[in-house]
């Protein structure tokens, strides 16, 4: 490109990641060529009195020096030679901007690892490696039959899966001479290059895959019929049904065709378990990407991907926008699972977003899930996704046996009815594992003075303090207020405080005075803190050296307990009595998902709820006629009161030290709604949130809701601009959630 003339300057429109939804215009310096500037490149830019780095999001524009604003600034510095983002990348993440209202500058560079987002240099380590050439693919060893270790050498290249070597790998097998290897590479049969340090996996006892049932089979051969489409799928099967091996047939299809595969989890926990599966199965590079890596190891695995040297990205919510070089499917295991969704900042769904990435790379989608999630089921209904189920257990697994415990004026040791003890012990004479499940964590949820009946109470959140004896605190589960505990009442100085109602921390230490001759271990975020725990507990669990599993919802999260013969979950009824509609959904996805660790091997499993509810039309359905049908009914409820899927929400969050600021701003943008003249939406409230006082501040909230999206959309496209705007919104902080999955 020639110079730009002086009278003229270059003008470029760069995201920067700040809480303002607009782009800022730079001018291109005279020792940066604009030609050189492509869509998505890293810049560094001037920003106030620091520095930033954006990125790039249009072509240079010419505009005459007189005419272009004074105050424009030149940028810095650009980074990328080349984007390192694809193009469909980038709209993807202007239309999540967009579509959650969310400022363009934060969307973008959440896309990026942190070292990138920092302004690395966007290298990951490489080594020499030893490739053959077409020449060396092609040549029979015997022509080298007068040079053997040559033709040693060359043998054992063309018994490599890739053809190729690193430096290391072949000095660990063959260790040939140098003077070998450049014979070789003289010959033109080997060519030495730098590759990315993917480390290419030289198993050779890898497992074949298992001979699918005949539904496995109907599953594997929708989803490949689709691959180059867009597609979703939703893959309903019970625990234990084959859902993963269904997986890995499809991605050893895609790996095939030399193509990618991203697959989401829910949880950090779960990716081992699957890597491991995967490692046995596949010999391509897995690229791994959560948030408890180092920034380095998340670079590598985002640019091995980016790169086109990874085969299988497995990942978190966080590694949804991993650019891909060559995408062929997307996985998304465990799909009802809230932790899709981002609870702040950029509050997206994966799952949603993920579905949306596939449409646009025109590639399938396969959402897979025990206990689907009402949206994705009434999808499937409506026949927009694609129903594919797994009814029964792959292998001899049987289905577990439900069993309802009422537990009302029954005799209660600490939590533990006398039939449920009973049943822990019949199962441990067998030498098989009990699973125990109760939601709460801590020793007790209240800590009460039994002559006064003073409450020990958060002083900045409307919450009781847990009481935690292995820590001697009294902790808020809410802002993470802690305190000592407690040895007399500070109102009336008695020394009768008493803990009120169970948590894990109180149900161990029954377990242990009932059963002191067993093993038993606690899971909960207590427990789990140290990097590492919660994979030495599976570990042992798994070697069965645990007698008894005690836990909260991570009990829930798709580990795979093959001995476990009993669970019991021993109050559920605080689920049943939730103001927010999603309430039941979450308790039955809770319990099936919790009772789906029983008897996953060739042992039937019992599953026991102690309930004060035994009648619960919820639990009765649930239980009796199984999850489908419950999603069947709670959807028809939904739909005559006019809720999600069948309408759609927005909500507007504002908190503030006082209480009135936040009412005042929402009210102000109640009445900018009502100015709009949009008919067809709803908006309910401002009222406070369920807990009004959270960690020192005030929380109000403003629902709107309307039965078409467009109306919405309508609205919030007119009020988004116009809400900074708003002389009341100064004195709070708000945020706004589209498609919220909990009122809270
Ligand atoms: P899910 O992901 O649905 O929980 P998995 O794929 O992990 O189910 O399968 C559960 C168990 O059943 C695993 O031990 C798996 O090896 C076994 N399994 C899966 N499919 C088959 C099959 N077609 N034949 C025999 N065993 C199978
Ligand atoms: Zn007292
Ligand atoms: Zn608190």
């Amino acid at each position: 490109m020639a110079p730009v003339p002086a009278e003229f300057v270059c003008i470029v429109s760069v995201a920067i990641p700040i809480p303002v939804n607009q782009l800022f215009d730079y001018s291109v310096p005279e020792h940066i060529d604009p030609s050189q500037l492509h869509i998505g490149v890293r810049l560094r830019v001037p920003f106030g009195n620091v520095i930033k780095i954006g990125i790039l999001m249009t072509l240079p524009v010419i505009s005459s020096r007189a005419t272009a604003s004074k105050k424009l600034k030149a940028l810095d510095a650009v980074l990328d030679a080349e984007s390192l983002l694809f193009p469909h990348d980038i709209q993807l993440l202007l239309w999540a901007s967009r579509y959650y209202y969310h400022p363009i500058g934060e969307v973008m560079s959440a896309a990026f690892p942190l070292a990138l987002r920092k302004g690395h240099p966007a290298q990951c380590p490489t080594v020499r490696v030893y490739r053959l050439s077409e020449a060396g693919i092609q040549l029979d060893p015997v022509q080298l039959k007068r040079a053997p270790k040559q033709q040693q050498l060359l043998t054992h290249f063309q018994t490599q899966p890739l053809q190729c070597l690193s430096d290391k790998a072949l000095a660990l097998t063959v260790t040939p001479s140098r003077a070998t290897v450049n014979a070789l590479i003289d010959k033109g049969l080997l060519i030495v290059a730098a590759q990315i340090a993917a480390p290419i996996p030289q198993n050779h006892d890898l497992q074949a895959p298992l001979l699918a049932n005949p539904e496995q089979q109907h599953a594997i051969e929708q989803v490949r019929a689709a691959l180059q489409h867009f597609r979703v799928f939703l893959l309903e099967g019970i625990t234990g049904s084959g859902k993963t091996e269904v997986y890995m047939h499809i991605i050893s299809t895609v790996l095939a065709a030399g193509q990618q595969v991203l697959v989401l989890l829910p949880e950090i926990t779960l990716t081992p378990q699957l890597e491991a599966r995967f490692k046995q199965r596949f010999n391509v590079p897995i690229a791994i990407s959560h948030s408890r890596l180092t920034d380095t190891q998340r670079q590598t695995a985002w640019l091995h991907m980016q790169q086109g040297v990874g085969g299988i990205l497995l990942g978190t919510r966080s590694a949804l926008f991993t650019p891909l070089k060559n995408p062929g499917l997307i996985i998304l295991d465990e799909e009802h699972d809230s932790s899709f969704k981002q609870q702040d900042g950029f509050r997206f769904s994966a799952r949603d977003v993920a579905i949306m990435r596939a449409k646009r790379l025109k590639i399938p989608i396969l959402l897979g899930s025990a206990t689907p999630s009402f949206e994705s089921l009434e999808n499937a209904v409506q026949q927009r996704y694609q129903l594919l189920p797994l009814p029964s257990r792959a292998g001899q697994a049987t289905e577990p046996h439900f069993l309802i415990l009422d537990i009302r004026n029954k005799k209660i040791q600490e939590g533990l009815s006398a039939p449920l003890l009973q049943a822990i012990k019949a199962t441990l004479a067998k030498n098989e594992q009990v699973l125990i499940f109760l939601n709460r964590r801590g020793y007790a949820p209240t800590l009460i003075c039994h002559s006064c009946g003073w409450v020990a109470r958060c002083q900045r959140c409307d919450a009781n303090l847990v009481t935690h004896y292995d820590k001697r605190q009294l902790r808020c589960h809410h802002c993470g207020d802690e305190q000592p505990l407690l040895q007399q009442c500070p109102a009336c100085k008695k020394a009768a405080l008493t803990p009120l109602g169970l948590g894990t921390e109180r149900i161990e230490k029954v377990l242990q005075n009932l059963f002191p001759a067993q093993r038993i271990i606690r899971l909960d975020q207590d427990t789990t803190q140290r990097k590492g725990a919660l994979e030495d507990y599976l570990g042992q669990i798994n070697r069965q050296e645990v007698d008894i599993i005690l836990g909260t919802q991570m009990l829930a999260k798709g580990h795979h307990f093959p001995n476990v013969t009993l669970v019991a979950l021993l109050d559920v009824d605080s689920g049943l009595f939730s103001i927010d509609f999603h309430a039941p959904e979450k308790l039955a996805q809770l319990i099936v998902q919790v009772a789906g660790r029983a008897g996953r091997a060739d042992k039937p499993g019992k599953v026991i709820l102690q309930t004060r509810q035994p009648d619960h039309p919820l639990l009765l359905t649930l239980i009796r006629e199984g999850y489908q049908r419950f999603a069947e009914v709670a959807l028809r409820e939904r739909k005559d009161a006019a809720l999600p899927p069948f309408s759609y929400q927005a909500l507007l969050r504002a908190l503030a030290m006082d209480a009135d600021s936040p009412l005042l701003f929402l009210q102000a943008v109640c009445a900018v709604i009502n100015a709009m003249q949009v008919a067809g939406v709803l908006l309910l409230g401002p009222v406070s949130a369920p807990m009004a006082k959270r960690a020192g501040r005030y929380h109000y909230q403003l629902l709107l809701q309307a039965d078409r999206r467009v109306d919405l959309r309508t609205v919030l496209d007119q009020l988004m601009p116009q809400i900074t705007r708003l002389r009341e919104a100064k004195k709070v902080r708000w945020s706004l959630d589209i498609d919220p999955v909990d009122l809270y």
